[in-house]
């Protein structure tokens, strides 16, 4: 299985590798998501740091830097 730093936390997170697998649901297998924020930036993150980011503001680098 691959792994990929979160850009929250630089946790190594399991992510359920290959094109095979992008539209297969793999809840079970994949710690983070990547997170398209407002500024246009890319992050991935792991669930533990999607659920400390604010969901009453929009998410920026700045929130992700301060996780
Ligand atoms: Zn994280």
């Amino acid at each position: 299985m691959a792994s990929q730093p979160c850009d929250g936390c630089g946790k190594q997170v399991p992510v359920a590798g290959g094109v095979a697998n992008l539209w297969t649901l793999e809840k079970d297998t994949t710690g983070g998501i990547e997170l398209e924020l407002v500024d246009g930036t890319d992050q991935f993150l792991c669930y533990d740091c999607i659920e400390r980011l604010p969901d009453d503001e929009e998410i920026t680098a700045d929130h992700v830097d301060r996780l």
